[in-house]
Formats: C-alpha cells, sequence, structure tokens
C-alpha cells in the first residue's frame, strides 16, 4: 500500500465499527479474490443486492482498505515520473448507492494516491433518499479525513452529468478526476496520468478500468482497450488502434475516440474551457461520447492509460431509473445535433427514429453549438477519418423507412434471425421497436466488456443501401 493516513488506529477502528465497517488491508475479499457469505448472510443479502445491483451486504463485510491485485503491464512498474505533479482533485458522485460501497471508494483513493498530489476528495451526493448517505457520512468522512473531504448536496436530483459539473465547481486542484462511487484505486495509479497531462494539459486521461464483480467483489482484469461506442452511442471497448498494436509495449497510451465513463481526468480549467459536459443532458448516458469528441474537434485528445488502473463495480441493474434507454437516446440526439453534421442521421436510424419530428424534446442546443463555433472545433468528418475510422458508416443509403407489400399490407420486409443476415416478411410495426426492445439491464451491459452492446437488434426498420 503506498500511503495509508495513520492517526490514531484505534480511534478510526472505532469509527469504522460504528458504521458496521471494517478497517485493514486483510479479511474477506484481500487481494481482490471472491469474497462469500455464509448461507444465512445470503439470505440477508438478497434484498440489498437487487436494490443497489451489486451485493452491498457483503461489501459491509469487506475491509475499507482491502489490498487488490495489480494488474500494470510489467513495463508500467519501472517507469519514473517527476517529483512535481499538479495536484488532483478526485471527485466521486453517487444517488443511493451504498454506504461501505462510497467509503471503499474514498478510503482507496487516500490510499493510493500520494498525499501531496491529493489536494482534496469532493462528494457529491446527487439528493440521495438514504439517511446513512447524510448526517452519518458526513460526519465519518470529516473524522477520518480531517479538512480532506467536501461534501456537496444536489437539491434535487440533477443527473450523473450536473452531478460531475457540480463537482467540479467545488474543486480547487489542478486536475480534476471524475469517477463513480464505486470503485477501487491501485498503487501508482496517479502519477502517470497527472504526468501526460503536465506534459499536455490537453489531454483527458483515463485510467484502464477493471471490473469488481457485483456479486462476489472479485477483481477481474480487463484486457487494454480503447473505448468506442455504436451509433446509438452506447459505448462499448474496442480494440486499441493498430499503431499500439504496432508498437509492440502494452505500457504506452492508448488512443481512444470516446469514454466509458466512469474515470476520467482533466485539466480543471481546460475542461471548463471546452464547456464541461453539456449541462442539458439529463440523468445518464451521450455525455461520454460529447467529451470525447469534443475534445478531439476542438484541439485536445482522450487516451486510455494501461500503467494506471481503477477498478470499477459493474452493476447488474441501476437503483436510481429505469428508463435509462430513453435519456440516452434523448442526450444521444443532442451529440447527433450539435457534433454530427451529416452524419446526425445515422443516431436517428440507430434509434429507429424518424429523421425529422422524432417527437422528441431535446431541449435548447444553441449555447452547444455556439461553443463549438467559438472553439473554431474541426468537422465530424474528420473526426471519423482520423479517430474513429472503425466506426462503420452507412453513406449510401438510398432510403429509409418501411417497404410494405402491396399484397398483404399488413406485412413488412424487416430484420430476419441475426445468424444468418437475411431479411423477412413481419408484421409492420411502424417506428415501434420489432420484437420487444432491448432491456435496460441488457443495456447496462454497455458500459461493460467487449461490446455487447452494439446495434445488433435495433435496427428494425429497413437500411437500403
Ligand atoms: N449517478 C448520479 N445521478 C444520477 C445517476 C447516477 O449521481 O441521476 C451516479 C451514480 O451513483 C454513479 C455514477 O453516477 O456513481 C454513474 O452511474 P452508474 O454507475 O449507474 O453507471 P454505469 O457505471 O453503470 O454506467
Ligand atoms: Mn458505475
Amino acid at each position: 500500500m503506498s500511503n495509508i493516513r495513520r492517526g490514531s488506529g484505534q480511534t478510526f477502528k472505532r469509527l469504522s465499527k460504528s458504521l458496521g465497517l471494517i478497517e485493514g488491508y486483510g479479511g474477506r475479499g484481500k487481494g481482490g479474490l471472491p469474497a462469500t457469505l455464509s448461507p444465512a448472510e445470503e439470505e440477508k443479502a438478497k434484498g440489498p443486492h437487487e436494490k443497489y445491483g451489486y451485493n452491498s451486504y457483503l461489501s459491509e463485510k469487506i475491509s475499507l482498505d482491502r489490498s487488490i491485485p495489480d494488474y500494470r503491464p510489467t513495463k508500467c512498474k519501472e517507469l519514473k515520473y517527476a517529483k512535481e505533479l499538479p495536484q488532483i482533485s478526485i471527485i466521486f458522485i453517487f444517488v443511493n448507492e451504498a454506504l461501505s460501497v462510497i467509503l471503499r471508494s474514498v478510503h482507496s483513493a487516500v490510499n493510493h494516491t500520494p498525499t501531496h498530489l491529493l489536494k482534496e476528495i469532493i462528494l457529491v451526493d446527487d439528493n440521495s433518499d438514504e439517511e446513512e448517505l447524510k448526517a452519518p457520512l458526513e460526519e465519518y468522512v470529516h473524522k477520518r479525513y480531517p479538512g480532506l473531504v467536501k461534501v456537496v448536496r444536489n437539491q434535487k436530483r440533477e443527473g450523473l452529468i450536473r452531478a460531475r459539473i457540480e463537482g467540479w465547481k467545488a474543486a480547487t486542484g489542478q486536475v480534476t478526476g471524475f469517477f463513480d462511487a464505486h470503485v477501487e484505486f491501485t498503487a501508482g495509479w496517479a502519477e502517470p496520468v497527472l504526468s501526460r497531462i503536465q506534459e499536455n494539459r490537453k489531454r483527458v486521461i483515463l485510467p484502464s478500468i477493471d471490473n469488481i464483480k457485483q456479486d462476489t467483489f472479485e477483481v477481474q482484469r480487463y484486457e487494454n482497450s480503447a473505448h468506442g461506442y455504436s451509433w446509438e452511442l452506447w459505448c462499448m471497448y474496442i480494440s486499441p488502434p493498430k499503431d499500439w498494436w504496432d508498437a509492440g509495449d502494452p505500457s504506452l497510451p492508448i488512443r481512444t475516440p470516446a469514454m466509458i465513463g466512469c474515470s476520467f481526468v482533466v485539466n480543471r480549467k481546460f475542461f471548463g474551457e471546452i464547456g464541461l459536459l453539456d449541462p442539458g443532458m439529463d440523468v445518464y448516458g451521450g455525455e461520454n461520447i460529447e467529451l470525447g469528441i469534443k475534445v478531439w474537434l476542438c484541439g485536445g485528445s482522450m487516451e486510455v492509460l494501461p500503467c494506471s488502473r481503477v477498478a470499477h463495480i459493474e452493476r447488474k441493474k441501476k437503483p436510481y431509473n429505469s428508463n435509462i434507454g430513453f435519456y440516452t437516446k434523448r442526450n444521444a440526439l443532442r451529440v447527433a445535433e450539435v457534433w454530427m453534421d451529416d452524419y446526425k442521421s445515422h443516431v436517428y436510424i440507430a434509434w429507429n427514429l424518424p429523421l425529422e419530428n422524432p417527437g422528441i424534446d431535446i431541449g435548447d442546443v444553441s449555447e452547444r453549438r455556439a461553443l463549438r463555433r467559438s472553439l473554431k472545433c474541426k468537422n465530424f468528418q474528420w473526426y471519423l477519418d482520423h479517430v474513429y475510422p472503425e466506426m462503420r458508416r452507412y453513406n449510401n443509403t438510398i432510403a429509409y423507412g418501411e417497404l410494405r407489400n402491396n399484397k398483404a399490407k399488413d406485412v413488412c420486409l424487416d430484420q430476419g434471425p441475426l445468424e444468418n443476415h437475411t431479411a423477412i416478411l413481419y408484421p409492420c410495426h411502424g417506428w415501434g421497436p420489432q420484437v420487444g426492445a432491448i432491456s435496460d439491464q441488457e443495456r447496462s451491459k454497455c458500459r461493460g466488456p467487449q461490446g455487447i452492446c452494439g446495434t445488433s437488434g435495433t435496427f428494425h426498420r429497413l437500411l437500403l443501401g
């Protein structure tokens, strides 16, 4: 462990114990191994597991300081960094997360960020309902880490995008790092990130993400990846670009077109200059793609660092809103309208929407368009050519709509089974989905491994090209 803040160990132990929590490196789940519960405990765990989308009862049995494996490529451990690096403000946002999980994120940030580089930790409560996240959380962090942690409370639910912006406003470090409140950091995560930003303040840096399994809290290594997305703007892990593979050095930064979003670090002032995240976006989704597109088009860059690793719980359901799909769609249309020029139709088609009057109120995008003009950003074609060449383009589409059978008027040409790529006749269903839309649960995997959330099953209408 790089840096446990020691004070009076016994006092701290009593403090965590008063919340039913545990400190120290060992115990269940140490070293990132799967943790288990007794059959009787498992019964108790079921309810909260459903509520939070991860096994929060088990989390309470795992130490706030547990060790996790060092999954960095070997070479990373030999690299040296300047002593003088910019300080970071670490911002966690949360709504209705389990207290033990938030506190493990905080402990882990303190334990693994060198003291002289950690300016502060900011906790943004996006108007949670749980009592334990009010006074108990606040008293704990102030006693445990005096002067280090700021708590910001949103008076109403703002969604993750504006919650991050609130955290940014409260930050004073030269660099700001944004994380979900269910992560664990590993040794040496901060230095390579801060070093890349010190070299060039216009880089947005993404620590590599590993997975904390939501049922056992086992820490599982993910492959080196860039972060891409489908035309619906669901993000997914993609293979790093060819030049990264050709260089043959797994410690090198990986150029990435966008970000998954649960972990990113950026110079505080530069982030402000490029317009933060789009405050007109609600709840969830789209902001992570917008930032990627924007930073590339407006003079900066985005990269994943294999030498910096943060583990994140990929939960099985979200505790805050069952209609993630709607918000992601709305936010995606904002991205399309502001940034995508002639390619914006791709987003409408991917969401199975009419190109004109799709019937979704996306709010006012004029300020975002003005931002793009004032920053003199490049066009989307440049981005596709240089940053995301892997993205499939549908430039020779000759028609988009419904092909109805003249003789049997209630059947249309439609998408057949995915395996054999053949069109079929299927009852016409207008703009609605063909067979049950993809569930939110499947969608939630989109920020998960290897792009299972691609466009499959979403092109219900006919695309002739
Ligand atoms: N969050 C928030 N307000 C919201 C929705 C989410 O503050 O309205 C927080 C949430 O607690 C988490 C982060 O935003 O820390 C990202 O959400 P989540 O982890 O559910 O997204 P995922 O990682 O599954 O894509
Ligand atoms: Mn998350």
